[in-house]
């Protein structure tokens, strides 16, 4: 076992960098909020960041964050978990049973589900709308031209509690014609939150007017198995 005492220095080190762009681009100090995405680390990896202070954890699968963070929020109710990856229907309710965010309503059949599992739950999560903002035919996300009508649907029809977007650009792309795009959608709905950056680039989110940026790799390492 090689320990995880880099965890905490890593994680000292992206909140100082975030701190200095909320600063610089005069932001409140609390308008960032650093998701840090444990996927493919194991539990002990999120424990040493819980010791360090941090609470606010993304996973991309809901069987991998069902089978780490119960346990860990028993010892740390105030944890909170973002889904950051695809939501499939017949995950749902698991989803919504261990997570306290999802990111990525991106269709209606997910929406109609969301709101039904969301009624008989009684639970209350934090909703993003995934755009795909660079149009891959690979990637989730609702695409820009339909954008705003899902959006209208999700809050009118479906009532969900929609909070904001997220969106992963393209990974060839500059970042941040994608930032600025997926900023316009959200202004035009009124909607607070803004889910972008990730380890190579969310100094640059920040600058671009993110709340959540997602950071993984430089907090936790290189991951050694796919996600
Ligand atoms: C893995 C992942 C991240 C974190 O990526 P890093 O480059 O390791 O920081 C962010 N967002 C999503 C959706 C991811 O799946």
């Amino acid at each position: 076992m090689t320990g995880y005492a880099h965890i905490a220095a890593n994680l000292a080190e992206v909140k100082a960098r975030i701190a200095k762009q909320a600063k610089d681009w005069q932001r409140a100090p609390d308008a960032v909020h650093l998701v840090a995405v444990g996927k493919t680390h194991p539990a002990e990896a999120i424990e040493a960041a819980l010791a360090a202070g941090h609470r606010v954890f993304g996973e991309n699968r809901v069987q991998e964050a069902a089978a780490k963070f119960p346990a860990l929020r028993v010892r740390h109710p105030d944890l909170r978990l973002h889904l950051i990856g695809p939501l499939q229907s017949n995950k749902i309710k698991q989803a919504v049973e261990v997570c306290d965010a999802i990111e990525t309503v991106d269709r209606d059949k997910l929406a109609q589900g969301l709101a039904a599992e969301l009624a008989k739950s009684g639970k209350r999560l934090d909703l993003f709308i995934q755009v795909n903002t660079g149009e891959e035919e690979q990637k989730a996300g609702i695409l820009p031209r339909d954008a705003d009508d899902f959006i209208r649907r999700c809050r009118a029809e479906y009532q969900l509690p929609i909070v904001g977007l997220m969106c992963i650009p393209p990974a060839e792309e500059h970042p941040a014609p994608h930032f600025a795009l997926l900023g316009e959608i959200a202004k035009r709905h009124g909607l607070a939150k803004l889910s972008m950056g990730m380890s190579g680039d969310y100094e640059l989110a920040i600058q671009m007017g993110a709340t959540h940026v997602r950071v993984g790799t430089a907090i936790f390492g290189v991951r050694e198995v796919k996600a």
